[in-house]
């Protein structure tokens, strides 16, 4: 007879390695030859079982009499044992007894030709598997003992795949409690019907509580509308809810690091779901009986995400929003703006004199002070209003809805106010300042970066005018000071990088053709530009002050090149420069002259100043008075320009002055030398009048030469003799 033995399969090696010991319990069991004990205290009668027992493979032992049964039962072990119930010393009945005290016990078939009912009924009772009455038949003996051992050994079967079944609950208990994520069984009704230990564990709840409870008592209260799909999942495979990230309430436990168990907090979970079925008769529409699913913890990855995200638009320093976030936050103000048609202010503040914090008190104080800056003028914004450091020591601002414009001079005033309040640097007192310019959307601009530059321009107009207020932009700030702020640095660096250089433009005496003198005009040879000519920086050069360093170069440059010129002793050329009006009312302008003259060994007198008409008109006694100084030292004075500003005859003379210069607007006017041309006439007849000498500039035809020295100007300048040139240019054209 085969027998099919049940055996479990042990888990892969690799899983077995994490198991507790007493789950990898997985028996296997030989096959063996059934081992028989046959009991009968009559010799005939066993030898007559044994005779007929021979060769059906069973592994035999006998006993003579009940006794000698108890002794080979203790021994050894048995499938079946074929016993007599009546025997001299020790009857059948108490040899079952017997066995039935034994583990893994036989089976037994009772075998009597002399047994009433009672000893039937109480061998039975013992647990006998069938009874054979004598006589019997060799194949009647062998068909009871193959069924009580095939019996048996489906019993023997059963009781292994119970146990192996439960075995195998045991490890899937295990692996689902064990699991680092949270697994649950939902009911159609979306109830708890299964949770993992882990879910209590992170959940901080017992399983008793959370069995039966519907998933919504956990949810974060925003979530509940996301999470009702989820939880009440139906989809299957492909389908089903994967990774859906949802917020949920736990109970702190100590394992959370939390105080008291009364706190509750929020875990961020990432879950995947499934619907599951129960098959009807028609496979195609099962009944759906609940969700199964698996959520992990992602807390910790969301609180790293979610530092990251700061910092990636937050200022590291002052942890206001960066110049990324306000430009967002800025966008979403115009949009709501525009459906409320409504205006919004941008303001940028930028701070007087940090540079000076930075530079004396060092950066770690220079950081604190902005840190400070930061703190208290967030202190004076609503809740709406963003705040942003676009860098340095430079703010912006975003007031949405705004129902005037007095609300941002509200608010820009109050800045002001508490940025006056001296700050506490370690002890030191610092008081700053700040500009600030503000724009209005949609006036100022209808773009982002429409509104922050108009902010910037307006900021930068405050700067100009002296810093500490407040200026909202206005369309006329525009070019110039667009255009001029970028212009103040490059100039800056023009005068460090020596890219500045000044030009030579002859002046001739149309008598004889000789070269008498120069105007020196002034150049920029940008390196990316090219040369720009002064109308184009001058200006800007006099509004922003840097006029008066430049002018400093420029005097002494001049004096400098005067050494190469070269001239013979007899006929020295004289120099004409240019100067600005407001260097000319500089104290230091007079001393600066004197000291490069000296410097350079030059006779005042080959020096002459151009200045226009608009100088002496503006502030008279002034310059009547800077003016003297200068013929005190010896060097003349001209009237650039002349005929084109407020002349008044009245106070020309009254300057010290020896020579006019026609503009050249008058000159070019000159198409005929034969024409008449009042105006010209006229310059001419004063300067003869104040007994001054005369230059008539921007001369470039022969026509114009020759009607003005028909008329008694004969010092000319103008293309028609040479362009301004370089100093070496111009040296050359004195030695030809
Ligand atoms: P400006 O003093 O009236 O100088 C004469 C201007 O006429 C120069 O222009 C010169 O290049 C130009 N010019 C000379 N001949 C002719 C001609 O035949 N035809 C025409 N169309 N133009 C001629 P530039 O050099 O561009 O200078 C412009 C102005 O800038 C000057 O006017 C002067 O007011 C100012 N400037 C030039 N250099 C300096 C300087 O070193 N310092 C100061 N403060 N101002 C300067
Ligand atoms: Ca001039
Ligand atoms: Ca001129």
């Amino acid at each position: 007879m085969t027998m099919n033995r049940f055996r479990t399969t042990g888990l892969p090696a690799s899983i077995r390695g994490t198991l507790p010991a007493h789950l990898d319990a997985s028996p296997t069991t030989p096959p063996h030859r059934p081992r028989l004990l046959l009991v009968d205290d009559e010799p005939r009668v066993l030898a007559s079982l044994q005779e007929m027992l021979k060769g059906s493979g069973y592994a035999i032992t006998t006993a003579d009499s009940g006794t000698a049964a108890l002794a080979c039962l203790a021994e050894m072990r048995f499938d079946l044992v074929l016993l007599d119930l009546l025997m001299m010393d020790v009857d059948g009945h108490q040899v079952m007894d017997f066995i039935n005290q034994r583990d893994n016990k036989a089976d037994v078939i009772v075998v009597s030709g002399t047994v009433g009912i009672d000893s039937a009924i109480g061998a039975l009772k013992r647990g006998a598997h069938d009874y054979l009455r004598k006589p019997f038949s060799r194949e009647e003996l062998l068909r009871t003992v193959e069924n009580a051992l095939k019996q048996r050994d489906l019993q023997q079967i059963n009781r292994r795949m119970v146990a192996a079944l439960a075995l195998s609950e045991k490890k899937y208990r295990y692996l689902v409690d064990a699991s680092p994520d949270m697994i649950y069984m939902l009911g159609h009704e979306g109830r708890f019907t299964y949770v993992n230990d882990r879910a209590c564990q992170m959940l901080g709840y017992e399983r008793e509580e959370l069995l039966g409870q519907h998933y919504t008592a956990l949810l974060h209260a925003e979530d509940h509308e996301r999470a009702l799909y989820v939880f009440n999942e139906r989809r299957v495979g492909e389908r089903a809810s994967r990774d859906v990230e949802l917020r949920v309430t736990c109970r702190a436990s100590p394992m959370h690091g939390h105080a008291t168990v009364a706190d509750t907090s929020v875990m961020t979970i990432s879950l995947n779901a499934i619907g599951m079925h129960r098959e009807k008769r028609d496979p195609h529409t099962p009944t759906y009986v609940g969700t199964y699913g698996i959520a992990r913890d992602v807390s910790a990855r969301k609180r790293a995400e979610a530092v990251i995200h700061h910092q990636a638009y937050h200022d590291i320093l002052t942890d206001l929003p960066n110049r990324v976030l306000f430009k967002d936050r800025l966008g979403l103000a115009m949009l709501q703006a525009r459906r409320k048609r409504a205006e919004l202010a941008v303001m940028f503040i930028d701070l007087d004199r940090f540079k000076l914090v930075n530079d004396t008190l060092g950066h770690g104080h220079g950081d604190k002070l902005l840190q400070q800056v930061a703190q208290r003028l967030k202190d004076c914004l609503r809740k709406g209003d963003t705040l942003a450091r676009q860098g340095g020591d430079e703010f912006t601002i975003v007031l949405p809805d705004l129902r005037s414009r007095d609300d941002a001079r509200v608010v820009a005033d109050k800045f002001i106010e508490q940025l006056h309040q001296p700050f506490d640097l370690a002890g030191t007192e610092v008081h700053i300042s700040a500009s600030i310019g503000v724009a209005i959307y949609p006036e100022h601009g209808e773009s982002i970066d429409e509104l922050l530059r108009n902010a910037d321009i307006a900021m930068y107009r405050v700067k100009d005018l002296g810093k500490n207020g407040h200026a909202f932009y206005d369309p006329s700030m525009h070019d110039a000071l667009h255009q001029n702020v970028a212009l103040e640095q490059h100039l800056r660096r023009a005068l460090e990088r020596n890219e500045l250089e000044m030009y030579y433009q002859p002046q001739i005496d149309a008598a004889s053709g000789r070269i008498i003198g120069a105007e020196a005009l002034m150049r920029w040879n940008h390196p990316v530009r090219g040369l720009i000519m002064p109308a184009e920086f001058l200006p800007f050069a006099e509004e922003s002050g840097l006029i008066v360093p430049i002018s400093e170069w420029m005097i002494d440059t001049l004096c400098r090149d005067m050494a190469q010129w070269g001239t013979d002793g007899a006929n020295p050329l004289t120099l004409s420069l240019n100067l600005s009006p407001h260097y000319l009312d500089h104290s230091k302008f007079f001393e600066t002259m004197r000291n490069a003259l000296e410097r350079y060994d030059i006779g005042p007198g080959r020096i002459a100043v151009e200045i226009t008409e608009n100088i002496c008109i503006r502030n008279p006694q002034y310059a009547i008075e800077q003016l003297k100084k200068l013929g005190q030292l010896g060097v003349s004075v001209a009237i650039d320009d002349f005929g084109t500003g407020y002349s008044s005859l009245a106070y020309l003379h009254r300057f010290p002055i020896q020579t006019i210069k026609i503009d050249q607007s008058f000159v070019q006017q000159i198409s005929d030398e034969d024409g008449h041309y009042p105006v010209v006439l006229a310059i001419i007849s004063i300067s003869r009048g104040l007994n001054l000498d005369l230059v008539a500039e921007g001369v470039e035809t022969e026509a114009q030469a020759r009607y003005l020295r028909a008329h008694g100007c004969s010092t000319m300048q103008g293309f028609l003799f040479h362009r301004p040139m370089p100093l070496g240019g111009f040296v050359n054209v004195l030695n030809s």
